[in-house]
């Protein structure tokens, strides 16, 4: 099913991201994992790809798993940063193969061991590249895109990274997800923007709910989100007693989703980071609301 029909424009629904294993060996512990939140019922699940390959076939493996298991919707990511058009193309057939309805087209990072002089030979540069090369494959996916609220850490100001967006919605996306952020003002300020740029397309906020104290610094060196002083705060008290964090981190989480909802967003990606149990927390906090 693609996922355009099921976002729900009444009711809070809720969908959860989940990550293909690193290693091979990892695999088993990572798809029973991903089927304990399947079990949750949730409005769809997407699993990430791993840049530059590697154990990447193992996201189709869990996609189509958790689809036909548990009768789940999901949402396969791809991304083609310095891939060739033909692995590329290779990528595409055997998503069609598997059945996958929809497909979460991303650039991907860029390696720091690449320099400049390697890019030029690229087949892909942009995710929009992929999205035309997934639009010229004849198959009908439907296509989902990465947006920033505090915008691309790679972009010089909001306003270019917006107009770049913009190319990847009329080149086909159909909808678009967001990088985590901790403060919702930031992302009721980037929807009014985008709709004032004319993107009309759904945008799902991703909601990452931080259980560990460790987890902090990492998740916000990569996303570069700002993180608020209650935020902070509730870090500096709880960081170092793993069962008060988890519990004040799903409590946070929670909080944004309400807040969210209670302002006119009806779906929300959850960075659920293959804790059931995270997963089931937040649900269970909200279930006279999710109704
Ligand atoms: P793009 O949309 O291509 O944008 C990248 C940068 O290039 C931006 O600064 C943009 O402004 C600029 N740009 C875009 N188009 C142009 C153009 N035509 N000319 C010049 N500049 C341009 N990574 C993974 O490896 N696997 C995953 O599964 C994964 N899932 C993700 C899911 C979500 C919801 C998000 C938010 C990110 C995810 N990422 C994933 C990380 C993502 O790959 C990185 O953030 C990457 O750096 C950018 O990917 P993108 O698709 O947003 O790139």
């Amino acid at each position: 099913m693609k996922l355009t029909e099921l976002f729900r424009k009444d009711k809070l629904s809720l969908s959860f991201e989940v990550f293909p294993p690193k290693t091979d060996t990892a695999f088993k512990t990572v798809k029973t994992a991903t089927e304990e939140i399947a079990k949750l019922h949730p409005s769809f699940m997407s699993v990430t790809y791993g840049a530059g390959g590697g154990t990447s076939r193992y996201t189709l493996d869990i996609a189509k798993n958790i689809k036909e298991r548990y009768g789940v919707p999901t949402l396969a990511h791809l991304t083609c940063v310095s891939s060739t058009r033909e692995t590329v193309r290779e990528k595409i057939a055997q998503m069609r193969e598997a059945g996958i309805d929809n497909v979460m087209a991303l650039r991907g990072d860029i390696p720091s061991s690449l320099v400049a002089s390697d890019r030029a030979g690229w087949d892909f540069h942009y995710a929009v590249d992929l999205i035309n090369e997934l639009k010229e494959s004849g198959a009908d996916f439907c296509i989902g895109g990465a947006c920033y609220p505090e915008i691309h850490p790679e972009s010089e100001n909001q306003r270019q990274d917006i107009l770049y967006l913009k190319e990847k919605v009329d080149a086909g996306c159909s909808f678009l997800t967001s990088q985590m952020f901790f403060d919702n003002n930031l992302f009721y300020n980037f929807m009014y923007k985008i709709r004032e740029a004319g993107i009309t397309v759904p945008i799902i906020p991703g909601i990452m709910p931080i259980t560990n104290g460790n987890q902090v610094e990492r998740a916000i060196k990569l996303s570069g989100s700002f993180v608020p002083q209650r935020f902070k705060s509730l870090v500096d008290k709880f960081g170092t007693t793993p069962a008060a964090m988890k519990q004040a981190g799903i409590a946070y989480a929670t909080d944004q989703i309400i807040d969210l909802f209670a302002n006119g967003i009806t779906n929300v990606h959850v960075y659920s980071m293959n804790k059931p149990d995270v997963a089931a927390a937040i649900q269970s906090n909200l279930s006279d609301i999710l109704g």
